[in-house]
């Protein structure tokens, strides 16, 4: 496993996000290291149609997937400060686009119902759980950690990749 650095836990991160996305047949548009070292950014494509409550889902998975891959990332990488705080935890301080992005969409997906979006949130955690694993202990579904790490590779040289060169990397590295 690649020694800890920043740079890698972001591009892990933005790998998350994208990867869930491929595996899922949700479309993006680019994936940056932005400057490497705090944050970068994961682009979907824009929404067409309606959201059905399996988009929604696939949409909050895509959303939880990064922050979740730099979790589970830094808490076996080799050199690591440790995982980030918990996701519940940063949840409720309310911090991190991402974890906002996925509570606005699970309020529309629970029409406003503060119990049902928690328990909507919980379930869409437990989906991405099973890909990125939930620890050291458990390795999550292999396969995404291969395509993640491929495309982190990727993004260490090119800072900033194309929907299609993503697509690119992932398809060749699967
Ligand atoms: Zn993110």
């Amino acid at each position: 496993m690649t020694a800890y650095s920043r740079k890698r836990a972001v591009a892990v991160h933005e790998a998350g996000h994208t990867v869930t996305a491929y595996l899922h047949g949700c479309k993006f548009k680019s994936v940056s290291l932005g400057d490497g070292r705090r944050h970068g950014s994961f682009a979907p494509a824009p929404a067409r149609g309606c959201f059905t409550p399996e988009v929604l889902e696939r949409r909050g998975m895509v959303l939880l997937a990064g922050s979740e891959a730099e979790r589970v990332w830094c808490a076996r990488a080799p050199g690591a400060p440790g995982a980030p705080a918990d996701w519940l935890e940063r949840a409720t301080a309310g911090r991190g686009r991402d974890l906002q992005s996925a509570r606005v969409l699970a309020e529309y997906a629970c029409a406003g119902d503060v119990s049902l979006c928690k328990s909507w949130l919980g379930h869409i955690r437990g989906q991405v759980l099973g890909l990125t694993g939930r620890g050291s202990g458990d390795c999550g579904d292999e396969r995404f950690w291969q395509l993640t790490s491929a495309l982190a590779d990727a993004l260490r040289s090119s800072w900033i990749l194309r929907g299609k060169e993503a697509t690119r990397v992932l398809d060749r590295a699967a």
